[in-house]
């Protein structure tokens, strides 16, 4: 394979380089350029030269000042640039150029799980929620008899999972930061791929009571006696209900509640739904160089797409797309939603300087590894997955969202936390990773995509699809965001299965809760 560079925008005074292995120095780029050391792969190259304080631009935009003097054909080290202010809040642009409606795309479907109050399901799942650590695994215990003695029943259930978390009591619960956690966890209850209707184990003297849980909704008790009738209302085990004699009748109890919900649950059928009944959580994981060219990209094309056929799509991570703000705020549909995009940054400035930190703890060394100098560049690279709509909405952590197109949803970078806080809202999620990660999530699919194509070939039975060939050529950014928008497609309907499905592979909820403990 020759030196092969990639530049993204025709200011831009570095590359990246593509070759799987790195390149030696003295290799030469077809344009002439030679380097003048060796550089790994994924790292960035020199194109020009550039005196101390000079910009470093990649994207287009400045993603540092280099701190000394860089010569064409060097190797542009992370430690070689420093990291500019981030844009102020206080000067962005509000809803200067706001992107033309994309021509719509008609009469797409998926086959998904329409509910009675209109909501529609990827996934068929008994879903078990828990107002707090302390039954955690007693409701575990019961999973794995469900599962054993109950599923093989119902062969029109997917499956069982429990919302387990570490919040719900030992937490200062009407702080105001509370509210988060708390609707996050309300909003995961009900999510459409339960049915709409979860089964409910609360311990007693939680102050996350199951009717602060789930405002909104009757709840029915089930004691030791006979179940009572629900009528589609959640039913509540309480395990220090004093009915419970021991053990072995609490367990009764949620395998009995259980039972009903899995008769409800395998009456249902998928049915072909409009596909603007899709809710796609876009987040980015172990993120390097060429998430911002390869799966970045090509995941906003894909992110078009849905938009176009009325999807909603969300991406998040605040501190990701903090040092991108200033592209975001022109992009939003009114001042309004601008000045949404504004708050939360905002708060998580303030959140970042309570605990004496700021955006610059973002990039892992991973990310460091994988080419990435600052969170400016990652961010750069991160808010491709946002394509090219209008910024349609902005939702605060953990609110569910209703608007369709373009919506940031405001969360955490962390991968657990962004796809808990995500899951409040979608029904269907995509992760793009440059360096691997065999994430997943047990309520919706995960779609993998790797930024690199030695990912995806050292981990086959790991990543979905395979981003890399858009840097070596094989493959055009929009083939490869079509191919991702039918894979979408055909994942939603239950066609075809994700490998963190296939292998059952699932990471543990983990709400954010910014307020304190007690
Ligand atoms: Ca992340």
């Amino acid at each position: 394979m020759q030196p092969l560079y990639v530049r993204v925008h025709p200011a831009d005074s570095v590359a990246i380089v593509v070759n799987p292995e790195g390149l030696p120095a003295g290799a030469t780029f077809p344009c002439g350029l030679a380097l003048r050391e060796a550089i790994p792969q994924a790292h960035k190259v020199a194109l020009t030269r550039h005196e101390p304080r000079q910009p470093v631009l990649r994207y287009g935009q400045t993603i540092g000042f280099a701190n000394r003097e860089i010569h064409p054909g060097d190797w542009v080290r992370e430690e070689w640039i420093d990291l500019p202010p981030a844009p102020p809040l206080d000067q962005l642009p509000l809803a200067t150029a706001i992107p033309a409606p994309l021509p719509p795309l008609e009469g797409l479907t998926f086959d998904g799980y329409r509910n009675p109050d209109g909501a529609v399901g990827t996934k068929n799942l008994l879903g078990i929620t828990t107002s707090v650590q302390c039954v955690a695994p007693v409701v575990e215990y019961a999973v794995r008899r469900i599962r054993e003695e109950l599923l093989p029943r119902f062969p029109h259930v997917d499956g069982v999972t429990a919302i387990t978390h570490t919040y719900g009591c030992g937490v200062a619960i009407d702080a105001p930061d509370a509210a988060i956690p708390i609707r996050t966890l309300g909003h995961l209850s009900l999510h459409p791929n339960f049915g709409g209707a979860p089964l409910v184990v609360s311990l007693g003297c939680e102050k996350l009571q199951p009717g602060r849980l789930l405002p909104e909704r009757s709840l029915t008790r089930v004691g030791a006696g006979p179940l009572p009738i629900a009528g589609g209302s959640p039913y509540v085990v309480r395990l220090q209900d004093a009915d419970f004699r021991g053990f072995g009748e609490m367990v009764a109890a949620i395998l009995r509640a259980a039972e009903r919900r899995l008769e409800e649950l395998n009456r249902r059928r998928r049915t072909p739904c409009p596909v603007s009944e899709l809710a796609v959580g876009l987040q980015c994981g172990g993120s390097d160089a060429f998430s911002g060219v390869t799966c970045n990209p090509a995941v906003g094309h894909a992110a078009d797409l849905l938009v176009r056929a009325g999807a909603t799509v969300l991406f998040s991570e605040v501190t990701e797309v903090r040092d991108a703000a200033h592209l975001l705020t022109p992009r939003a549909v009114n001042e309004q939603v601008a000045r949404d995009l504004i708050r939360e940054m905002r708060w998580y400035d303030a959140y970042l300087a309570r605990g004496g930190a700021d955006r610059s703890a973002n990039p892992t060394p991973g990310n460091k590894r994988g080419g990435l100098a600052n969170v400016v560049e990652k961010a750069l690279g991160s808010v491709a997955k946002a394509g090219s709509s209008a910024l349609m909405a902005v939702a605060t952590h953990g609110e569910r969202v209703r608007t369709k197109g373009l919506v940031f949803a405001a969360t955490p970078a962390s991968d657990f936390i962004c796809g808990t806080q995500q899951l409040a809202s979608m029904n269907l999620h995509v992760f793009t990773t440059g360096e691997g990660t065999p994430y997943g999530l047990a309520m919706v699919p995960v779609i993998k995509v790797s930024s690199r194509t030695a990912l995806a070939e050292r981990w086959p039975d790991l990543i979905d699809l395979d981003a890399g060939r858009i840097a070596t050529g094989e493959a055009s950014l929009p083939q490869v965001g079509e191919e991702l928008f039918r894979f979408i497609l055909d994942v939603a309907s239950g066609r075809k299965r994700t490998w963190a499905d296939h292998w059952g592979l699932h990471n543990n909820l983990a709400p954010f809760n910014p307020g304190p403990v007690t």
